[in-house]
């Protein structure tokens, strides 16, 4: 199952929620709904040919912020 990473208009606080079905995320912060998907390359993990996981080599992610990033480990 996915993890996603969205921002909340209303505060301004990111977070991290695990998307089931067509749930819609709100805010842990604040409740709203108002929340915006961001875009990371987190999670963005293919195997490679042998079957090996190859990450993308970018180092980092837009969701790498100051926080630690749980998906890509930076
Ligand atoms: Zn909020």
């Amino acid at each position: 199952m996915p993890i996603y990473e969205y921002m909340c208009q209303e505060c301004n606080k990111s977070f991290e929620y695990l998307v089931m079905g067509r749930d819609n995320p709100v805010c842990p912060n604040c409740n709203s709904a108002k929340v915006m998907r961001l875009m990371s390359a987190c999670g963005f993990i293919s195997k490679g040919a042998g079957g090996q996981t190859v990450k993308s080599s970018s180092g980092g992610c837009s969701g790498c912020t100051s926080t630690n990033c749980s998906s890509c480990g930076h």
